[in-house]
């Protein structure tokens, strides 16, 4: 087994016991393998070892990467998930590459990818980061703008609002990690109970998913645990 098909499989291990432990069936929590920084290589052997979904942060990285994996194994349907901070100027390609999104943050961004996501492509499937710890530094909506932009985006013709997503601040107290995430699913709550119709919460990474499983994660994004340290500085 290679490295990072071992490591796979004990990440799965672990969202299946976290899953347990919460009652919760391990089906619905997906794992969301971020590659950002990771070449094609690294791609496609997590994809020889079952993984279908993968997340990046950087456009231009991702789509030259998309474009390897594609012409080394054409018959591979990968899933591509856009996690970054998202520019303006990247969310037309973005629009054209990308399965979902899970870092919108503003009415004016997500009306762009709705614009050009190519008419002959399924709705891009799309989610609101939310800045759920408050703190200055950090992209997403706060807790309490959510719900108009939510609405926005739901009636955007060539989006599907999926969910929300959040990047909590750093916390190695798993007791403490679950704070954020259970403010992140009574959120998520309170917007299904005003009619809007939401199916994903992506929370939780390489040290705080079994938190974030516990508070109602359905997608996990995990870099670290299955492709080990980024060797190189992110951009
Ligand atoms: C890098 C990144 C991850 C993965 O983080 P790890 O700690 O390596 O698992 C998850 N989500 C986002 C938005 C990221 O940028």
């Amino acid at each position: 087994m290679s490295a990072i098909s071992h490591n796979l499989q004990a990440v799965r291990d672990k969202i299946y016991a976290a899953a347990n432990t919460a009652a919760r069936a391990p089906e619905n929590v997906n794992l969301l393998a971020v590659s950002k920084t990771w070449g094609a290589d690294e791609v496609l052997e997590a994809a020889r070892a079952g993984q279908r979904a993968f997340g990046e942060n950087y456009e231009q990285e991702a789509v030259a990467k998309m474009a390897v994996v594609k012409a080394a194994q054409p018959e591979l349907a990968l899933e591509w998930h856009f996690i970054g901070p998202l520019q303006s100027n990247k969310t037309r390609s973005i629009a054209e590459h990308f399965d979902w999104v899970h870092s919108i943050d503003r009415e004016k961004i997500a009306r762009r990818l709705s614009d050009q996501r190519p008419a002959e492509l399924p709705s891009l499937n799309v989610c609101i980061q939310v800045n759920i710890s408050g703190e200055d530094s950090k992209s997403g909506v706060s807790p309490a703008d959510v719900p108009a932009l939510a609405r926005a985006i739901a009636a955007m013709p060539h989006l599907k609002l999926r969910g929300l997503m959040a990047i909590p601040e750093p916390e190695t107290n798993p007791e403490k990690q679950r704070i954020p995430f259970a403010q992140m699913k009574q959120l998520f709550d309170q917007l299904r109970a005003q009619g809007i119709e939401l199916d994903t919460l992506s929370m939780g990474m390489t040290d705080d998913m079994g938190a974030a499983i516990a508070a109602g994660a359905t997608i996990v994004r995990v870099g670290t645990a299955i492709f080990g340290q980024r060797q190189y500085h992110e951009k």
